[in-house]
């Protein structure tokens, strides 16, 4: 049983994925604490998950107080208080020096037996567990954005990653009440080797005029039956991260994984997306 192994969880960073994570996390039962690198970090991270909380109250989606789930997250700045996690996940910065320098600290800090994870889109498990000691309890646990709403978690299995760690990582995304799959520790994995040629290829149907953008996302959405179209779901997802997904790729897999032209450009100009309020549409 997943909660005789695990019964506090720790969470690296307290942006966007993070806090998701600790909010599900602190919903299911779990103590959880939420570790980032400045304390007005930690309370944006908090402060989002109230705000979230609240909302599924009011729309009767909890079964519990809201201020109840919340007490049962820690938020902190200090590494040394993940020491006494089962679980801990991280979700800071997509930059594999910056995941690897907080994996090392990690496997310091923690007990032997902890099962370490990465929330990493596109990079290489095997790379962020090479310099550590027990490589055999990494793992990706790949989350999707938003992650209290969407029902995936595509479990991550690196070269060194024993089947015990990998059966208890889908455990414990199972019980927190999501469905997963599993991806070898290639490139991009199932997901993003797969989404970012087809929104770089949506984006360059635009530009080289085949279509309107809204032309485009009809298409893909009345025609192939996804609930959004290439450009809006890049817009949703942030042009930033598409790019930097994209690169990630290209750089491993090829020509074939090009970021689209206009997808850099867009960038360059800080138009990212909803979170900017344009990118290839406008948003209030
Ligand atoms: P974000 O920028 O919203 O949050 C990252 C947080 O990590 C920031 O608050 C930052 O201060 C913190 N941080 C940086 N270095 C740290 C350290 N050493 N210790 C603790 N905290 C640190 O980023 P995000 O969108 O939440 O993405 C986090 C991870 O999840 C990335 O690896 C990303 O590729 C992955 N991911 C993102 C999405 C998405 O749609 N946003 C989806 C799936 C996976």
């Amino acid at each position: 049983m997943v909660r005789d192994q695990l019964e506090r969880i720790g969470v690296v960073g307290a942006g966007t994925m993070g806090s998701g994570i600790a909010q599900v996390a602190a919903t299911t039962g779990y103590d959880v604490v939420m570790r980032d690198i400045e304390p007005e970090f930690v309370d944006s991270g908090v402060d989002s998950i109230a705000v979230s909380l609240e909302r599924l109250a009011a729309n009767d989606d909890l079964e519990e107080d809201p201020e109840a789930i919340r007490e049962r997250i820690e938020g902190t700045t200090d590494l040394a208080d993940l020491g006494g996690c089962d679980l801990v996940v991280e979700a800071a910065l997509e930059r594999l020096d910056v995941k690897k320098d907080i994996f090392r600290d990690l496997e310091d800090a923690c007990d032997e037996d902890v099962l370490l994870a990465t929330n990493t889109s596109t990079l290489s498990i095997t790379s962020i567990a090479s310099d550590l000691e027990r490589p055999e309890r990494v793992i990706g646990l790949h989350f999707m954005n938003p992650v209290p709403i969407m029902e995936g978690v595509e479990v991550v299995v690196g070269e060194k990653t024993t089947d015990e760690a990998a059966a208890l990582a889908h455990e414990f995304a199972e019980d927190l009440g999501k469905t997963t799959w599993e991806s070898d520790d290639k490139p991009g994995f199932v997901t993003n080797r797969i989404l970012m040629p087809w929104i770089n290829e949506g984006i360059r149907a635009y530009d080289e005029g085949v279509a309107t953008k809204e032309d485009v996302d009809a298409g893909m959405e009345l025609g192939t039956n996804v609930p959004m179209g290439p450009l809006t779901l890049a817009d949703h997802i942030g042009l930033d991260i598409c790019l930097h997904a994209s690169e990630t790729l290209h750089e491993e897999l090829g020509d074939r994984y090009k970021p689209a032209y206009l997808l850099k450009r867009k960038v360059e100009a800080g138009d990212l997306g909803k979170k900017t309020g344009k990118g290839f549409y406008e948003y209030e």
